[in-house]
């Protein structure tokens, strides 16, 4: 048996790793009882062992020469025959399909003898002559890595000497002394000879297709795609036919359903007279199928039986590249087809109502970044100039057109004049939300996609664009300038692409989301707006797909929200619960004074007057937002602020103390304050006086937000309502620390319950967003009724990467050099941080039996970590809003 290659009819579809994606579909097409030339398929494991020791294995050899003397038997010809010549085409092939990422070469075989042979089969001179400088091109690029400009010059130069603009308007002599001219570019340029002998050129073929395995751009791809390094390719090695050989003769691609939206029907390009890469590099116009029907209609009857084959052997799209020499149908290659996001969600519709596919396989063959693509309005395709001011990183997607506005206060008073303005700021900070909030989208020159403006715009489904550092901002001239010079003033439209990065110069139309429609107000409301059939198709393909998700799924499906009207939204789009209520969002605007006096006051009857003044405001939030989420469990956060977000900021406070003591006109109470913020400020607030630290810390802070939450329960209950708030302490580090939080909890639902009388006995939670937290997890579980994984904060601490630095900052570079495919705060590091979620998960069950967990940082909407936590058996992910549809869709797709 031989070890490294394998005959076109010896393999099957679902051998990809071994014989690469193309080779598996060969075989698989082969077997099916198709029209593919015949051939063979080097191994990936022949590349895997080039890999490792650098040199093609001996047996390598020798398993060629056979399979090449039994194609040479199977259809009569020799390689570099003088009469019959076999000719071969030798192409890369992976498992994972990297267009244009890897090499192929035609024509192998042909020399100086057999492109006689090959006129004579042919009966067309100059189409052998044709071929043969088409191999020593294609050889002479990939295999001795020649500058193709040198042979495309000497081409360009015949067809001057002869007075002609297309390569078709050479003739066999023309083409016979280019032939020469490109040999003798091979000689100068690699100092040996055009390889004359096949086999020769077929090995180095080969091996140059193995070497392309390990090219600096193939490297590249794999890294963005995610794709293993130490795979290989496999290498196909094909019998030639030819789509060049006169007008009954060509070349094709074909769809067995649009891919680009999902229509019926077949659908593809064919070009009369010409081989593969012409199609490719649209030299020509090219014909459709239905054309290929006229010109030759029992090769389009083979073409159509052949697809409907495929779609019902595959159960999914094909695509299909095909060859017809001279009437006679060759399928080269097949694969299921990629799509766009509609596509991907009517075809699945549609095979499971011609009963190819059941439910479960419809929604494994759909992803939650289709769904994410569907929600968003997007601009429309084509028809405008648009003038490119730079591009960015894509942070929260959607299109969003507005007037620039560089200050919140700007956005929120043009906006409420009726005007959509687009936020633009360098970065944003907790007092920009107003402003994040009134405009359209929020572009930023600084930051990652864990950034401030990010977070939040994902969180509210803004569009947002971040890390434009190739802007300048300047919020007190109000422009921001781009590196070509181009000044944009406040008032000045612009458009930002969320899923693209690209901003905008002036107005680009927008086309609003059907599925986003459909999603927020139900399925009526959005087949009744829809424009045509085909948008009610996809409204109706996604309501199938994510109902069979929401009967599949395991995980409960919750979202972070922090205001009732968050909350409504979160519950429209299907969240069965609030995973995570940042109070200390609820503590901006006007209330962020008080909270800055109960942090800096310097005597208990300063801070308990704050703190009073609190109360009932806080328990108004929670009774809003327990109102809107009657019944569901409800888990609200203490405040966890790193401190400087609620602070004066020390250089701008320490200026006006500095200028006012020049006027002599000192405010007393300036600089009081101005003395407890340098006490309180803090070089890296992130690890500093937040979260549980900060309510031990400041006298009845914790206090007030348990005793707002019980009153707002004990108000619910009295009104006839079902409250299931959960309390959840925050940046947990030692169980003594949530020991002593717990019992403050205790006694205060106790009072609460005594002046209520009601029972207020709510579960205590805490985050685990700490390495120690996971550690220590069975200890903490002891007195913790649920945890939730603060993933953000656990990314943060266990890379030591600045959440709010880090992207914007190196990632890039990171990301290059492949020591991260994916940022970590976007996708759940899954060997570093992951295990110590499987830690705590494992820990804290052994210590409490029936914890409960979640997760509420960022991943719990990014679908390949939705994945993990399923695996890891958590009991519910919780997201932003507009993200519950996709991990809806998700938390099925882990299940089937
Ligand atoms: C987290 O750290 O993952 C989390 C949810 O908390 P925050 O993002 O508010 O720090
Ligand atoms: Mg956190």
């Amino acid at each position: 048996m031989a070890r490294y290659v394998k005959d076109f009819s010896e393999g099957d579809k679902d051998q990809k790793d071994l014989l690469g994606g193309k080779g598996a579909n060969l075989a698989e097409m082969t077997r099916l009882g198709l029209p593919v030339p015949p051939g063979f398929t080097i191994t990936t494991e022949a590349c895997r062992a080039y890999m490792r020791t650098g040199e093609v294995p001996p047996e390598l050899r020798v398993e060629v020469t056979m399979a090449v003397r039994h194609l040479e038997d199977e259809l009569g010809r020799r390689l570099g025959d003088f009469h019959e010549p076999l000719l071969v085409s030798v192409r890369s092939g992976a498992k994972f399909s990297m267009p244009g990422m890897m090499e192929t070469v035609l024509n192998v075989g042909l020399n100086d003898a057999s492109v006689q042979g090959l006129a004579e089969l042919s009966g067309d001179e100059r189409f052998a002559w044709d071929s043969y400088r088409r191999l020593v091109q294609m050889f002479g690029r990939t295999v001795l890595g020649i500058d193709p400009d040198l042979f495309a010059d000497a081409l360009d130069k015949a067809k001057a000497a002869r007075g002609v603009t297309a390569d078709v308007d050479l003739d066999a002599g023309d083409l016979r002394a280019l032939v020469d001219t490109y040999k003798q570019i091979v000689r100068d340029e690699s100092g040996r000879e055009f390889p004359q002998h096949p086999r020769e050129q077929l090995d180095l073929a080969i091996v140059a297709v193995l070497d392309s395995w390990g090219t600096d751009r193939a490297r590249l791809y794999r890294r963005k795609e995610r794709i293993p390094d130490d795979l290989g390719t496999a290498v196909n090695v094909c019998s030639m036919v030819f789509g060049n050989l006169g007008p009954t003769s060509g070349t094709g691609v074909a769809f067995t359903r649009d891919p680009g939206n999902g229509r019926l029907g077949d659908y593809g390009d064919y070009l009369v007279n010409a081989q593969g890469e012409d199609v490719v590099a649209g030299i020509r116009n090219t014909l459709s199928l239905a054309d290929l029907e006229q010109v030759d209609p029992a090769a389009y009857a083979e073409l159509r039986q052949a697809m409907r084959r495929l779609e019902t052997h595959y159960r999914d799209l094909c695509d299909i590249e095909f060859t017809i020499e001279r009437g006679k149908l060759w399928m080269l290659q097949t694969r299921v087809g990629k799509r766009t996001a509609p596509a991907a969600f009517r075809i699945a519709c549609q095979l499971v109502d011609e009963h190819l596919i059941t439910m479960d396989e419809a929604l494994s063959r759909v992803t939650g970044a289709q769904l994410s693509q569907l929600q968003f309005p997007q601009f429309a395709a084509d028809g405008v100039d648009r003038v490119l001011l730079t591009r960015a990183m894509p942070a929260s997607p959607g299109a969003a057109v507005g007037m620039a506005v560089f200050d919140p206060a700007t956005a929120e008073q043009w906006a409420a004049e009726g005007k959509d303005v687009v936020l633009v700021r360098r970065e944003t900070n907790p007092d920009d939300l107003g402003g994040m909030i009134a405009a359209v989208g929020v572009l930023t020159a600084r930051g990652g996609k864990t950034s401030h403006a990010a977070v939040v715009a994902r969180g509210m489904g803004r569009t947002c664009v971040v890390g434009a550092e190739e802007l300048v901002v300047d919020a007190t001239a109000r422009t921001m300038v781009t590196r070509g010079g181009r000044t944009v003033t406040e008032g000045e439209v612009i458009a930002i692409d969320g899923t693209s990065g690209e901003v905008f110069l002036g107005d680009v139309p927008v086309v609003p989301s059907p599925v986003q429609r459909y999603l927020e107000d139900g399925l009526e409301v959005a087949l009744d707006e829809a424009p045509d059939d085909e948008t009610r198709d996809l409204v109706l393909a996604v309501h199938r797909i994510l109902e069979h998700a929401d009967t599949t799924r395991r995980l409960r499906v919750h979202a972070n929200a922090d205001t009732a009207e968050d909350a409504t939204r979160a519950r429209s789009l299907g969240a069965e619960g609030i995973g995570l209520c940042r109070t200390e969002h609820m503590f901006l605007g006007e209330r962020r004074v008080l909270v800055e006096r109960v942090v800096l006051a310097d005597d208990d009857d300063g801070r308990q007057e704050a703190l009073d003044a609190l109360l009932p405001l806080q328990r108004q939030d929670f009774t809003d937002l327990l109102a809107v989420m009657d019944g569901l469990p409800t888990t609200i956060r203490l405040i966890d602020p790193p401190l400087h977000e609620f602070l004066p900021d020390l250089t701008e406070l320490s200026v006006r103390v500095a200028l006012a003591a020049e006027r002599g006109s000192v405010d007393e109470r300036d600089v009081t304050l101005l003395a407890a913020v340098r006490r309180m400020h803090e070089a890296n607030p992130m690890l500093g006086l937040r979260g549980v630290r900060l309510g031990l810390v400041v006298p009845g802070l914790f206090d007030l937000q348990i005793r707002a939450v019980a009153e707002a329960v004990a108000a619910r209950l009295a009104d006839g309502g079902h409250p299931h708030a959960e309390i959840m302490v925050p940046l947990v580090a030692s169980v003594q620390e949530l020991r002593l939080v717990r019992e403050r909890a205790t006694t205060i639902m106790a009072e609460v319950s005594a002046e209520q009388g009601v029972t207020v006995d709510l579960p205590v939670g805490c985050m685990i967003e700490l390495p120690r937290a996971a550690l220590t997890a069975d200890r903490l579980a002891t007195q913790a009724q649920f945890f939730s994984f603060g993933t953000n904060d656990l990314t943060q601490t266990t890379w030591g990467f600045s959440r709010d630095d880090v992207e914007g900052a190196f990632f890039s570079q990171y990301t290059a050099n492949g020591v991260l495919s994916v940022s970590p705060f976007e996708t759940i590091d899954v060997t570093g941080v992951g295990q110590l979620v499987r830690i705590a998960v494992e820990r804290g069950r052994t210590a409490r039996a029936d914890l409960t967990l979640g997760v509420c940082g960022e991943h719990g909407g990014d679908p390949e970590s939705i994945r993990f936590f399923d695996a890891v058996g958590l009991d519910y992910v919780s997201c932003s809003p507009f993200r519950v549809p996709i991990a809806r869709l998700e938390a099925g797709r882990a299940a089937v």
